[in-house]
């Protein structure tokens, strides 16, 4: 019989302890050589490919492996270089591929956007202006590789066509079909190309199939299939899926390749398969160990999803992978030295998923009474922390449970409270802001780093953090500034933050993520029950707030942002969680009021982004946020102002939720949206107060005044005056202190000229 293989569909590359990272970044400042980065990288490749082997996984993945992002390769092997980058043919230089995606002194890097619903983002092919032609077949070069040094069979992997002309900037839809056409016959040459290498497996990833293409469209993934079958009959090319469950379900696996990758953990494909059936002569890779999420998988409920896939499947012609590439999880628990054993436990990042994938395979080909002991350890480690402490919270779930509409709405509407608001704070026509952070020197961060070691004690880094507040509340104040902000000296990362200090929370060693280019993140592990157990953010807003007459906003991240970020247990529905959080999140908004901070801004930069890919998801998904975010605020008196944050993205379709929020004020990082934004917020569907970010914060130019003025000026040709703030957009904390200080001088003076001329 052939046996049930297990299979990864990509791994992280940034090595367990972000060496890669390292490598890259010592590489950019010129501390190293081009070739010195290509060894250390290459150690780092091999030595994931050889760590899969020896789990046992049978299809191993090659050419997943980037040196900045996997959608510039792919544009890199059809030399697809904007203009700009003044490309002469040929391989692309390693030089040029780190231009297109962190820019030059005279070109302007390619833009950067979010891979799907994931915190990776890749970096956005432009296809104008340039004839695409097979430069350098990378799979083939990893292929090789792998087979030469370590004997490995690999299993290339390529983005395909269709998503990567999907994901390209600004095509017309009429261009797709040409494109298309364009491409095909170029994969083509890289798949006759493996062939002759011999390779046997390819994953040619398909992710926009998760998404509804027009019947139009669907014709020409048809004929670009078809064609690519016919030139590499014999290559067992399986098309890959994930994030959600396949669109065009039953045409898409009516495509002529050899198999398909589904995701069986963030879509319901199940369904798919018992309603459509699976085509009989055709191989599926059934995604069924969660590769976006790091805990330990509940074993048995897997052997049961895979017996119900045999129903449709037989299991000759089953491969059992993660649902994702292992890209968007860190790489091995076994570094972490500081975590309860029962968290750690409870835990899988890459390498213990391939091993739950090598089980659950031999489990399917052998019997499972064969895997009876590792099923038995799981289940095991998983018990042990769903009765630990962290889990048996039964007064945050009570008091969830038992919440009422009053509960969650503020006691006057908008138009009423906004009249009080008005009379407490007295602000001036267009007041100006900030969106809360100030520049965090090199000084700011080497001490926190220093304290963090234990090298300067809790009482000099409190005072240090004091002095920054004092330096920054006399500088707004000068400057003219209506409300200030404390400045988040005291956050590294404004998830991580409260995650230390909400019950329910852990943060792991070297949880690290890839989120772009060299930079990674760490989400924090929501493991247990959320719980507020002690005031957070007080001390230093009310310390700033004694400084100055003028209001200081309290800071806090929303509820919605610190779920999407963070890694959030899943025995659990995830909307428990959120409101969790945001209940959590209100007592400590209670706990900022009754301390006499009136100004509360709510952060949820993340709200836009967690929208579900499945359009039938949507509502359920806003519903929720909404509901968590008026949990988390409306339990303040009237004359208390809640203020939300969010950062450029498409609002159009959403500004419904956005009202439904019911913050006080908004403010939403614009200068880049080129007006977009402002035209979602037209024909006064927004009643609330709003304030669009006048200057771009992310280039060292200070603006001049008449580019503010004008900005300002754009917008309230839409907005009313008397709902319009002014703020600059966000991030102020990259910046440094002497472009901050010119820039928001020019602000105010901006706004102080507008105003006078209403
Ligand atoms: N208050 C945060 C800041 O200004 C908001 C960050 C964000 O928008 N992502 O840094
Ligand atoms: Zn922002």
């Amino acid at each position: 019989m052939v046996k049930v293989q297990s299979s990864t569909s990509g791994y992280p590359r940034i090595g367990g302890k972000r060496e890669w990272k390292r490598a890259l970044e010592s590489f950019w400042n010129g501390a190293t050589s081009e070739e010195q980065l290509l060894k250390t990288t290459e150690t780092l490749r091999l030595e994931s490919l050889q760590k899969q082997k020896e789990f046992g996984v049978d299809l191993i993945p090659v050419g997943d492996f980037s040196l900045y992002d996997h959608v510039l390769d792919t544009s890199i092997m059809f030399g697809v270089v904007p203009k700009r980058f003044e490309y002469a043919g040929g391989k692309v230089p390693l030089e040029t591929y780190f231009a297109i995606a962190r820019g030059t002194k005279d070109a302007v890097a390619s833009e950067m956007t979010k891979w799907f619903n994931t915190n990776y983002h890749y970096i956005v092919p432009e296809l104008e202006g340039v004839t695409p032609q097979l430069v350098e077949n990378r799979p083939l070069a990893f292929y090789k590789e792998a087979k030469e040094k370590l004997g490995i069979d690999g299993k290339p992997v390529i983005l395909g066509p269709v998503t990567y002309i999907k994901l390209a900037k600004s095509f017309g839809e009429e261009n797709f079909s040409t494109l298309l056409q364009q491409f095909t016959p170029l994969y083509i040459e890289v798949l006759k190309e493996l062939v002759v290498a011999g390779v046997e497996w390819v994953q040619i990833d398909e992710p926009i199939l998760t998404s509804k293409l027009t019947e139009e469209d669907f014709q020409h993934v048809q004929q670009a299939y078809a064609a690519i079958h016919e030139a590499v009959p014999q290559l067992k090319i399986i098309l890959q899926t994930y994030f959600e469950k396949v669109a065009n379900y039953e045409a898409v696996v009516a495509l002529p390749v050899h198999g398909f990758g589904l995701d069986f953990v963030h879509g319901d494909s199940l369904e798919l398969l018992q309603k459509y059936g699976f085509p009989q002569d055709k191989v599926l890779a059934a995604g069924v160990i969660d590769g976006r999420n790091v805990w330990r998988a509940d074993l048995d409920k897997k052997v049961t999803l895979l017996e119900e896939i045999q129903l449709h499947v037989d299991k000759s012609r089953l491969i059992v992978q993660p649902s994702s590439s292992l890209l968007h999880v860190p790489v091995s628990t076994e570094t972490e030295e500081k975590l309860d054993p029962i968290i750690k436990g409870g835990l899988s990042f890459a390498d213990q998923k391939l091993a739950e994938i090598v089980l659950l395979s031999r489990g399917i080909h052998d019997g499972t009474e064969t895997i009876a002991t590792g099923l038995e350890e799981s289940r095991n480690a998983l018990a042990r922390l769903n009765n630990s402490k962290y889990r048996q919270n039964v007064e945050v779930k009570e008091t969830i449970e038992n919440l009422t509409e009053q509960d969650v709405n503020r006691s006057l509407p908008f138009a009423k409270r906004i009249i009080e608001q008005q009379k407490r704070f007295n602000l001036p026509l267009l007041p100006t802001t900030t969106i809360g952070s100030l520049p965090q020197t090199p000084e700011v961060r080497q001490t926190r780093s220093k304290w963090r070691k234990g090298e300067i004690t809790n009482e000099a880094y409190e005072q240090f953090i004091k002095d920054q507040i004092d330096k920054w509340i006399e500088i707004q104040e000068d400057i003219g500034i209506d409300v200030l902000v404390h400045g988040e000296f005291e956050r590294t990362d404004m998830v991580e933050y409260f995650g230390e200090k909400f019950e329910g929370f852990a943060v792991s060693q070297f949880g690290w993520v890839q989120s772009y280019g060299s930079r990674c993140v760490k989400p924090p592990l929501i493991l247990g029950d959320v719980a507020f157990s002690e005031p957070i953010t007080v001390k230093e807003s009310v310390y700033a707030q004694t400084l100055t007459t003028k209001p200081v906003k309290g800071m806090l991240t929303g509820p919605v942002t610190i779920l999407n970020w963070s890694f959030v247990r899943d025995d659990i529905p995830r909307f428990d969680v959120l409101n969790q959080i945001a209940f959590a999140l209100r007592k400590e908004i209670e706990e900022l009021e009754k301390n006499g901070i009136r100004m509360i801004q709510v952060d949820e930069p993340a709200l836009r982004e967690g929208l579900p890919l499945d359009q039938d998801k949507r509502e359920s998904y806003l519903d929720a946020a909404v509901y968590a975010f008026k949990l988390a605020t409306s339990s303040v008196e009237n004359d208390t102002q809640i203020h939300t944050h969010m950062c450029y993205s498409e609002f159009s379709g959403i500004i419904k939720s956005i009202s439904a929020l019911d913050a006080d004020v908004i403010s939403i990082e614009t200068s880049r949206s080129h007006g977009e934004i402002i035209a979602a917020f037209e024909n006064n569907t927004y009643d609330k107060e709003i304030g669009l970010g006048v200057y771009d914060i992310h280039s060292p130019r200070v603006p001049s005044k008449e580019e503010m003025k004008q900005n300002i000026n754009r917008a309230l040709k839409t907005i009313n005056p008397k709902q319009f703030w002014i703020n600059p957009d966000c991030g102020l904390k990259t910046r440094k202190e002497e472009e901050t200080i010119g820039a928001l001088k020019i602000m105010v003076e901006a706004a102080k000229e507008v105003r006078e001329s209403q």
